[in-house]
């Protein structure tokens, strides 16, 4: 079999909501809202089963979804980009992200990876032949310098993955970071695989800043979105792809024989939903932000340190700072213990793991949060 697959754990997320399933524990682990999502785009997706068409539909996607993608992003963050040429639907950002890669890394090519880092980036990289090299953020801040990418850029470098914002960290990285990271990518000529899935889940006026709207990363950008998170709709796996025509054109085809298509009836539902006015983006981010305030709030009540979050459904907390020094010894027991899952984050780095710091999923109704609550408030006073 292949190493690259045969030696990897399962990835945590299935191994912590198996445990939460088994435990019947609350899972603040996996990344997945409560809420439904809008009832308005999931009558559209129905419709469309029932009344619609449900063959192959252009492995590219549907021409509607496509001029809603350009319109979104136009609106959105003003990005002029040709729906024809220059965007692609795929089964998911997984999948995005797997043609994104196997399109651009050749064999020896090395790839920058910021840790920590969703996990699904390494095994990708390595099954195409990338060599990464990794910056290691650290928290609270997980911000990185000059010093930090001219330690990993080289003549060999062929591409970046970068995450904005990032998951697990739930940072929005502002326009001097993103720039500077641009500035290592014109000057080694590198490629910048931007998974921006969580574009529209940020809190407090923050602004994201996408690296396609950068000047001098139009022609050498692949964004990477996600309909699931932009709808709260995370088992829809749509993932929307922009990029430069000459770059798209080959992972298309990379796309047409990892998936080729997508489900028409979700394309058409995501295309409707896309077009939505910015009360429903300003909504969700309102109410994914009094979630967060909520559970912060009670977290900082049982004692444990937050480090903010400022997008993604996520928070983390320095469980360093209670004196506890190993996340998934502290995950296991919380989970096995005393009915609540969460994601140890050391499971997103290769290397130098930092293993203090425990991530929450916040984006849950009320009851489940408080309930978590009144579960971790239990488990810190047992200790
Ligand atoms: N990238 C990041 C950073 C994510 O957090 C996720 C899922 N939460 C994905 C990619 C995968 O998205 P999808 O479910 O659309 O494949
Ligand atoms: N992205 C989700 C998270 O971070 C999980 C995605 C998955 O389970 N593959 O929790």
């Amino acid at each position: 079999m292949n190493t690259i697959f045969a030696d990897l754990p399962t990835t945590i997320f299935e191994v912590m909501s198996s445990l939460a399933r088994e435990k019947q524990a609350i899972n603040l682990g996996q990344g997945f809202p409560d809420d439904p999502g809008p009832e308005d785009v999931r009558r559209r997706a129905a419709e469309a089963v029932l009344n619609g068409y449900n063959q192959y539909p252009s492995m590219m996607g549907i021409p509607e979804l496509r001029a809603a993608i350009a319109d979104h992003y136009l609106r959105h963050q003003g990005i002029e980009i040709d729906p024809l040429a220059e965007t692609m639907v795929t089964s998911g950002a997984t999948e995005a992200l797997a043609g994104a890669i196997f399109a651009t890394i050749r064999p020896g090519d090395e790839v920058v990876l910021f840790q920590p880092m969703y996990d699904a980036y390494l095994p990708l990289v390595r099954r195409a032949g990338g060599i990464p090299k990794f910056v290691t953020l650290q928290p609270p801040h997980w911000t990185f310098s000059a010093a930090d990418l001219e330690a990993v850029f080289s003549s060999k470098t062929r591409a970046v993955v970068f995450n904005n914002p990032l998951n697990p960290s739930g940072i929005v990285y502002s326009r001097e970071q993103v720039e500077l990271l641009a500035r290592y990518c014109v000057q080694y000529n590198a490629i910048a695989i931007c998974d921006e899935v969580w574009e529209h889940v940020i809190f407090d006026e923050r602004m994201h800043v996408s690296m396609l709207n950068i000047p001098s990363m139009r022609e050498r950008t692949i964004k990477i979105g996600s309909a699931g998170k932009i709808f709260s709709l995370t088992g829809w796996k749509v993932g929307l792809v922009l990029a430069a025509p000459e770059i798209m054109r080959v992972i298309a085809k990379a796309h047409q024989f990892l998936t080729f298509t997508t489900p028409p009836n979700l394309q058409v539902a995501v295309a409707y939903g896309l077009g939505k006015d910015a009360a429903y983006f300003t909504g969700m981010r309102a109410n994914y932000q009094r979630s967060r305030d909520r559970f912060c709030a009670g977290l900082m009540k049982c004692g444990f340190p937050v480090i903010p979050s400022e997008g993604t459904y996520f928070v983390n907390v320095d469980i360093g700072a209670i004196g506890e020094m190993d996340d998934v010894v502290f995950c296991r027991r919380l989970v096995e213990e005393h009915g609540v899952a969460a994601i140890p984050v050391s499971a997103f780095y290769a290397e130098n793991a930092v293993r203090t710091v425990v991530r929450f999923c916040f984006a849950k109704n009320d009851e489940t949060l408080d309930s978590g609550l009144s579960r971790l408030r239990h488990a810190i006073r047992q200790r």
